[in-house]
């Protein structure tokens, strides 16, 4: 399914476009359509699903089909009310990101930080608001914001807001919330008080599940080969060497690992591509479509790239380095074993990165079997904390000095004064 399916106006899609995003997630599918056609929703998603533009792009449409008149102050018709300032933040930036072609306006409102600039932005006028419980309702109380006029409600991240004990200043704000209304419930889980809650909000919702993010690692095989850091790139030929593996994703935490490792694979003679944010959108398209026809045996895909892809029946994934943040971990070797299929997932870890396979084993509720037929196996030790300030010292030297010869380099070939020095020198 593509975003032009789910018959969304063209400056969302041209927007969803400069995101780079290819497929809506399974979240934002099912939602969507619901939301655009003004039911309630009752939605059982976590953070890292695609959840905040499943309910942002279809916000913005309304409002985009509202046609608020320009001039006259802007009266707020959407409020998110979400438990933190960073995933305020976070909500906000979505907004702004998928209404950059229109004239919708959001801000954020929060504890901790003066009120001023808030106060201000709200003076101004503004469409959407998103705030965490306690100031929104002291900005209420002191007559900043008011709720007459809100035609959406969406409450995020529902449970944590309970368990954060803001469960009176949700309903506080409920009971100012105008009855006629379209409401919005998301919580990573639906225990029964959040579901009393929801009751409260919603009118006749339509229920939106997708799976939480550590049970798909219970179906799949995974397995775990620790190594040095020297060793990551011999290991992975060794593992491609299997037959049985006819085609594989791989992840690379960063671009340029994700073209070193497809350079090297290359030099092995093993067919592959590389898809992250750095290529264009017909390079990634093309890419994939090579390994959809089994042209590629090998695409190698950072985290944000992989996002949209949806291949049937990937039985490999191989992470080339273990994820700090576990749900990244999860995310990953969910591209395998879809739809009833078997899959396997094989995880290549170096020193650094052993905390991280333990915080995986503790999110999965599982242990990891290590592989048996690993040639290089690790013999590194984690280095302790001053050899790791020492390592960042060092990279940090190397990253200046590579900017540093980068500049004299462009100097040099614009003329300036270090290709006169050169030019002396030679002379
Ligand atoms: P969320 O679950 O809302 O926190 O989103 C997690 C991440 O996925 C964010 O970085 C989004 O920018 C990104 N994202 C959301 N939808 C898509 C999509 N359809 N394709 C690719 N990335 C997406």
């Amino acid at each position: 399914m593509t975003f032009e399916d789910l018959q969304l106006v063209s400056p969302i899609l041209k927007a969803l476009e400069d995101k780079k995003y290819t497929e809506p997630t399974a979240i934002q599918e099912k939602s969507i359509p619901i939301i655009l056609s003004g039911d309630d929703i009752l939605g059982s998603a976590q953070t890292g699903t695609g959840k905040t533009a499943a309910f942002a792009i279809p916000i913005i449409q309304h409002l985009i089909e509202r046609n608020i008149p320009s001039g006259g102050k802007r009266k707020i018709s959407t409020l998110v009310v979400t438990p933190t300032r960073e995933l305020a933040i976070q909500i906000a930036d979505n907004f702004s990101d998928y209404s950059k072609y229109v004239d919708i306006s959001n801000t954020v409102i929060f504890g901790g930080v003066n009120q001023g600039p808030q106060v201000k932005a709200l003076k101004k006028g503004v469409d959407i608001v998103i705030a965490t419980p306690g100031r929104l309702l002291d900005l209420i109380s002191q007559g900043y914001i008011s709720l007459k006029e809100i035609k959406y409600f969406i409450l995020d991240e529902a449970d944590r807001m309970l368990n954060m004990g803001f469960i009176n200043d949700i309903k506080k704000v409920i009971a100012m919330l105008p009855r006629q209304r379209q409401s919005l419930f998301f919580s990573a889980t639906m225990p029964q008080n959040i579901l009393k809650l929801s009751n409260e909000i919603l009118v006749n919702p339509k229920k939106v599940t997708v799976n939480p993010v550590s049970s798909t690692a219970q179906t799949i095989q995974q397995y775990l080969y620790m190594t040095n850091k020297s060793s990551k790139k011999e290991l992975l030929f060794h593992i491609l060497k299997a037959e049985e593996i006819t085609q594989a994703l791989v992840f690379s935490r960063t671009k340029h690992g994700a073209d070193r490792i497809v350079r090297n694979l290359k030099k092995q003679r093993i067919e592959s591509a590389a898809i992250h944010g750095d290529k264009s959108q017909n390079q990634r398209q093309r890419a994939l479509s090579q390994f959809k026809e089994n042209k590629v045996r090998v695409l190698v895909a950072t985290d944000i790239a992989a996002r949209g892809i949806d291949i049937d029946k990937l039985r490999y994934v191989i992470n080339y380095d273990i994820p700090n943040e576990p749900e990244t971990y999860v995310h990953r070797i969910g591209r395998c074993g879809r739809a009833g299929e078997d899959g396997i997932a094989i995880s290549i870890c170096e020193p650094e990165e052993n905390e991280y396979v333990r915080d995986v084993e503790k999110t999965i509720k599982k242990k990891i079997t290590v592989a048996t037929d690993n040639p290089f196996p690790q013999t590194d030790k984690p280095m302790n904390a001053a050899e790791k300030k020492a390592a960042e010292k060092e990279k940090q030297k190397r990253k200046q000095e590579f900017f540093a010869n980068r500049k004299k380099k462009s100097n040099g070939q614009g003329g300036g004064k270090g290709n006169a020095n050169n030019r002396r020198r030679r002379n």
